[in-house]
């Protein structure tokens, strides 16, 4: 567990598994700073958190004088769902939410004044190699509202949420409840699209 501070300024555990998703956000950041940036992002300053949302893939919020900012990515993309290409773009799914809250970081400090999702975002975006639109979705083919993730990897959506029951994989296991391929509850699928 590592504390990491909101917006709020209150600080917020995070989980092992969620710390490493973090860890490996703000590492890629980093990277795309130096490569797509020319180091003009003030990375010091942007809080990563992992948020629950499986539609809204990415938000960024930021303060009137935009010296912080708080970039949630969705916990979903920390998996298979995260490394399927996105249609238009030179960038995995994750990567593609990544960029694109960058994008608006980027935007909030060197063109405050134009649309969020304006022709100067999406010329940026184009130029990164990024889709050039507002919402870097693929549709997510889900049924259920509730999004659980197995231990082996792969994603199932349920329409009820079990609460404290314990539910495993049939995939994995279709006798009967199997500790080691435990369903463990990713998020709520919102009816929001897209990233913000
Ligand atoms: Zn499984
Ligand atoms: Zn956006």
């Amino acid at each position: 567990m590592s504390p990491v501070l909101d917006g709020s300024r209150l600080p917020i555990r995070l989980s092992r598994t969620d710390a490493a998703f973090v860890a490996e956000l703000r590492a890629r950041a980093e990277a795309f700073n130096g490569n797509l940036f020319g180091r003009s992002l003030p990375l010091a300053k942007v809080a990563f958190l992992p948020s629950g949302a499986v539609r809204q893939l990415g938000s960024v919020k930021t303060n009137p004088d935009y010296s912080a900012f708080v970039v949630r990515i969705a916990r979903l993309l920390d998996g298979p769902a995260g490394d399927r290409p996105v249609d238009g773009s030179r960038f995995n799914l994750r990567d593609e939410v990544l960029v694109h809250e960058l994008v608006h970081v980027e935007q909030f400090i060197r063109a405050p004044d134009e649309a969020p999702h304006g022709p100067w975002f999406l010329e940026r975006m184009r130029s990164i190699g990024a889709r050039p639109r507002a919402c870097p979705t693929v549709q997510l083919e889900v049924r259920g509202r509730w999004l659980y993730r197995c231990p082996a990897g792969h994603e199932v959506t349920r329409l009820r949420r079990y609460g404290r029951r314990r539910v495993s994989c049939r995939r994995c296991d279709p006798r009967a409840y199997n500790p080691r391929h435990r369903l463990r509850l990713v998020g709520e699928i919102t009816s929001a699209g897209g990233a913000e």
